[in-house]
Formats: C-alpha cells, sequence, structure tokens
C-alpha cells in the first residue's frame, strides 16, 4: 500500500497541475478575446482604427443580413434578432468614435489656443524690433566725428575740422601713425 501511494500523489499532482494550465489557457483566451472591446473606451489610434474597422464590418453584416433574408437565406426571427444585435453594437461604435472626437477637438482647441498665444507673444514682441530696425540710423548719426577741439560734428571720413580746420585724428590715422612710429 505505501509503494502505491508515492505514484498516486504524483498522478494527482500531474492532474491538478493540467487542470490548471487548463483554466488559465481559458482565462487567456476570455482575456484574448475580450481585448477589442475593451480597446473601446481608449483613444488610442489602434482603437480608434479597431472602432474604424468594426464599424465598416457592422455596416456589410447588416447588408449581408439583409441579402440573406431577401434570398430566404435566415428567417424573419433570425433577422430581426441579428439586425437589432449589430445595430445596437454599431450604436455603441458610433458613439465611442464621438466621444474620441470630443477628446481630438479638446487637443485641437489646445493647440489653437498656443498658436494664439505665440502671436500674441510676437505682437508684443513687434515693438521691439521696430526699434531695431531704428537703430541702424541712431548708429549712422553716431559715426559721424566730432572734432576734439572744438566739438563740432564732422563727416567721419573727414582729415580736418570743417569749422577749426585742425586735424580729426580718426581711427584709420591712428593706426597710420603707430605703424610710421615703430618703423
Ligand atoms: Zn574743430
Amino acid at each position: 500500500m505505501s509503494q502505491i501511494l508515492p505514484p498516486l500523489f504524483i498522478a494527482i499532482a500531474a492532474l491538478a497541475l493540467v487542470l490548471a494550465l487548463l483554466a488559465f489557457w481559458q482565462s487567456l483566451r476570455v482575456l484574448l478575446l475580450a481585448e477589442p472591446g475593451a480597446l473601446d473606451e481608449s483613444s488610442s489610434p489602434d482603437a480608434r482604427l479597431g472602432l474604424i474597422n468594426e464599424k465598416a464590418t457592422l455596416l456589410k453584416a447588416l447588408k449581408e443580413i439583409e441579402q440573406e433574408r431577401e434570398f430566404g437565406k435566415i428567417s424573419e426571427q433570425d433577422y430581426e434578432a441579428l439586425n437589432a444585435r449589430y445595430r445596437e453594437r454599431a450604436r455603441h461604435v458610433l458613439r465611442a468614435l464621438d466621444s474620441q472626437l470630443g477628446d481630438f477637438r479638446k487637443q485641437a482647441e489646445a493647440l489653437v489656443e498656443e498658436q494664439l498665444a505665440k502671436e500674441s507673444s510676437a505682437e508684443n514682441a513687434s515693438p521691439d524690433a521696430i526699434v531695431d530696425q531704428k537703430a541702424p540710423a541712431t548708429d549712422t548719426h553716431s559715426s559721424r566725428v566730432s572734432c576734439p577741439f572744438c566739438q563740432i560734428d564732422n563727416e567721419a571720413d573727414a582729415a580736418f575740422c570743417k569749422k577749426c580746420g585742425k586735424p580729426i585724428a580718426s581711427e584709420s590715422d591712428a593706426d597710420e601713425s603707430d605703424v610710421g612710429g615703430d618703423a
């Protein structure tokens, strides 16, 4: 008797393992089969594509059962039942697509607001741009040289003051005198 027990235990354990695996496989199958329906509520692109495909499939199925009823392939009762089921499912799909569109609309509105905010900040920046455009004008004015003796403005390239006639030491002149001093 004690020699029979171990193999019996092993057999029971093996059976339990097989049953557990079967149960696991069954639940996995249920999960995999349930997945397309579960995707409906999310607004991922894949889910949207799935909904669009399902909508097309349902519309095709509705046409098919209508044809099958015309050709007498299915009874009026079956047709009514299938028709009601497909239409209910189609309503659900269309609602899900609509709610996703709502999400997309919100995203689009956020983008528009972001764009408007950018444009208004660009308008705020434009006065600075005008000041920048004026800046070169002040530069040309400052390029005039004031005489070191009488402080009268002279042309930048003037060698002598137009009022007192004394030589104006421009930068280029200073460079030349430096070179001369070195040599
Ligand atoms: Zn002068």
